[in-house]
């Protein structure tokens, strides 16, 4: 730290993210990405032509992008946001709508306290109920700046929509984030309720079921009046937030709709047949609507098997926090990649050494 930085930026805690090796082979079950590539036409659909272009800027308004995802969610281009990453979203609503403060679960994506802190914003984390789950009760009539994750990470929760929309109701001069990063993986979506009420931000993200975690591409659904909310602090921070290479892959990932659709089954399905198999083994396994599970064993600690699965090249996410700190949770990869983590885990029980 250098003695310029600014008083309030000096105790921050910044996220710390999910592991990126670079030494040597690993089966990545840490970070959620999709353990499948992008969609065939998306795979040939950059040309010499799109690398030439770079070096005009990007287009600010993201119109055809827009247009693409508006259709697909029967709304206006006016309640769609776009943004690098959906992170940038979230610190978004944070700087823009969180001056009576914010209220969000204690266990949680560890982002939200780090953009409150950011920001300067008093934060309420509520503790989850003893089965690890969301009590909507706990956010009615807070008019706080309301974030919550569904499904939420790291336990893979899912709440029902009623709930969801009982939050909504009872804040109506506070905005809802519904952060809705691993909702394609078997939840109901929130935003056809931004029909209803002008106080919901619905948060996405292509980093996850549309396999393009890298391309940094990140969406919102609101009220014309929060997108545009939105849109002002864009323009008094980077305009062209989205690269040229990146808005022509989202193009034709739009378009590609039944293929993630088709791979999002394919991850409930390996979800499914993991936590059988994991239950299996004496794992207690959290009911998981996201594409990771959230696992522990009575008989071995937390953070010694995210070590023996790390030695055998296969990482997954530990958290120190002693709430959760007997659990890893695991991304859902192909069938073959859960079937040499399940084996791993066969190993580590019976005690084999490597
Ligand atoms: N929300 C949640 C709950 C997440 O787990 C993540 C991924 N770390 C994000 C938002 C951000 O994803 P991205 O910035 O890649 O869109």
């Amino acid at each position: 730290m250098s003695r310029y930085l600014k008083e309030s930026f000096r105790a921050l805690c910044e996220y710390t993210p999910g592991e990126q090796p670079k030494d040597g082979e690993y089966i990545k079950l840490n970070t959620n990405e999709s353990p499948f590539p992008p969609a065939p036409s998306v795979l040939e659909t950059l040309s010499r032509k799109d690398i030439e272009n770079l070096r005009l800027y990007s287009d600010p308004t993201m119109s055809v992008l827009k247009s693409k995802l508006a259709k697909l969610y029967s709304v206006e281009s006016e309640n769609i946001y776009l943004s690098n990453g959906s992170d940038d979203i979230l610190n978004f609503a944070f700087m823009a709508f969180g001056h009576k403060g914010a209220i969000f679960p204690e266990i949680t994506y560890g982002f939200y306290s780090v953009f409150a802190e950011l920001h300067g914003i008093e934060y309420e984390a509520v503790p989850l109920r003893e089965d690890f789950t969301v009590d909507y009760k706990d956010y009615l009539n807070k008019d706080k700046l309301i974030v919550i994750a569904n499904p939420n990470a790291p336990t893979g929760n899912l709440r029902p929509l009623w709930e969801i929309e009982e939050i909504i109701k009872s804040n109506p001069d506070s905005v809802v984030v519904i952060d809705e990063a691993y909702v394609d993986f078997g939840g109901e979506s929130a935003y056809p309720l931004t029909h209803k009420y002008d106080n919901l931000l619905v948060v996405r993200t292509f980093s996850k079921s549309r396999c393009m975690a890298g391309a940094r591409l990140g969406y919102a659904i609101a009220s014309k009046g929060i997108i545009s909310d939105l849109e002002k602090i864009k323009y008094s921070t980077n305009p062209y937030n989205i690269n040229r290479l990146t808005a022509t892959l989202g193009e034709a990932t739009v378009d590609a709709e039944e293929y993630y659709m088709e791979k999002c089954k394919e991850i409930i399905r390996v979800r499914e047949y993991t936590t059988e198999k994991l239950e299996a083994m004496g794992f207690e396994v959290l009911p998981s609507c996201a594409n990771f599970v959230f696992a522990r064993h009575s008989g071995y600690d937390g953070e010694k098997l995210y070590l023996e699965l790390k030695a055998r090249h296969i990482l997954v996410r530990h958290f120190s926090n002693p709430k959760i700190n007997q659990f890893n949770r695991i991304t859902i990869g192909t069938q073959e990649h859960m079937d040499k983590m399940l084996g791993a885990l066969d190993d580590i029980l019976k005690g084999d050494t490597l």
